[in-house]
């Protein structure tokens, strides 16, 4: 046997259905489907395994299942043709942990098309610390580089900066030579760490979640947002012209209440960043360029590993905006 998280969905004396999660004792018979067993060693927790682990709706589709949308592991068998026993490979989102099983689990039975291997300059842990999170700001700065802007055209802002997404996405950028402002509600206790990953300025986020004018000052050549909202509309009201803002997360809200002034007065562009779904090729890119571009010290200093059990005091800690950078899950501690 071998230890899980375990997501099911009960229904009470009054006919509600309630999502409860537990640590539960299983057998490779439980796993799904899957051309390839993974003993895992790393996942880790993302905004989604806080809705999961905590019974919120919108990410576990399919009762009961095995949450957590990150793995890091070794293969120990495999019928796919591109894997071997002992290869170490990572696996982020294809529907993990919300359609099928998933990484908060000793052990995980997946299909080989979506693995990637893991990077040899990162190893196992450091990779799943990266994770969806950080695989999603890879994923962002190449879209901000696919536009075409680059550090001579003006600062870069970070939504979100002290969270998963945003602290990757801070420490990729200032390596890439961007000017980068950190936007924060957390500026009295996270501002230092902010301007260790490389923010050159940190911004209270209060400025930007009330509703505001359609057209603001140009200030930024690029955004890289995980809130959403009210957020996401002021800083694209805040772009320069031509400038471009990258959509992953809804941390305020999934609503984008604003107008199309700043792209038909100033050209300016809104990327979608979607993790989940990203094909093959883009996976290996963005991977090998987080090999290349982040500072693997800034990226331990941002990380915190707990066990297993320690993964729903996470998930709760997450949803309230409450953890910093990156939460690492070792599967066997
Ligand atoms: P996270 O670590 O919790 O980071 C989110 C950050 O947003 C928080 O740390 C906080 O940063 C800020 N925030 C929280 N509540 C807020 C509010 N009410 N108003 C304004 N800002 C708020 O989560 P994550 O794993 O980085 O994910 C961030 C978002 O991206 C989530 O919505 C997630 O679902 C989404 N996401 C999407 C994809 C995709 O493929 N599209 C992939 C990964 C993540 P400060 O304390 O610094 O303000």
């Amino acid at each position: 046997t071998f230890r899980a998280w375990w997501v099911s969905k009960e229904t009470d004396a009054s006919g509600t259905a309630m999502q409860t999660a537990s640590v539960r004792e299983l057998r490779d018979s439980d796993l799904g489907a899957g051309d390839t067993l993974i003993s895992v060693q790393y996942s880790s927790i993302n905004y989604k395994d806080g809705l999961a682990l905590c019974g919120r709706p919108g990410v576990v589709r399919s009762w009961p299942l095995i949450p957590g949308i990150d793995l890091a592991g070794t293969v120990e068998a495999s019928d796919s043709g591109a894997w071997s026993p002992g290869d170490r490979v990572v696996l982020t989102g294809a529907g993990l942990g919300e359609s099928s099983h998933g990484g908060l689990s000793q052990r995980a039975r997946v299909d080989g098309s979506a693995l990637v291997r893991v990077p040899d300059a990162l190893g196992p842990l450091r990779t799943a610390a990266i994770g969806t999170a950080g695989f999603t700001a890879m994923l962002s700065v190449l879209a901000v580089e696919r536009h075409g802007v680059s550090p001579a055209d003006g600062p870069v802002l970070v939504t979100g900066a002290a969270g998963g997404v945003g602290s990757v996405a801070v420490a990729v950028l200032s390596r890439l030579g961007f000017e980068v402002v950190a936007s924060t509600g957390r500026a009295d206790s996270e501002g230092e760490y902010l301007s260790a990953l490389g923010a050159s300025q940190i911004l209270d986020r209060a400025a930007l979640l009330e509703p505001g004018k359609p057209m603001q000052s140009q200030r930024y050549a690029a955004v890289v947002d995980s809130v959403g909202s009210h957020t996401l509309v002021n800083a694209i009201a805040q772009l320069k012209d031509g400038g471009v803002a990258t959509a992953c997360g809804l941390a305020q809200g999934s609503d984008l209440p604003g107008t199309v002034l700043p792209f038909i007065l100033r050209g300016v562009s809104l990327a979608g960043i979607n993790s989940v779904y990203a094909p093959l090729p883009l996976r290996q890119e963005a991977w090998a360029r987080l090999e290349r571009d982040l500072d693997l010290d800034l990226l331990d200093g941002m990380t915190e590993v707990i066990p297993l059990a320690a993964a729903k005091d996470s998930a709760e800690r997450i949803l309230a905006g409450g953890i910093r950078g990156r939460t690492v899950v070792d599967v066997n501690a």
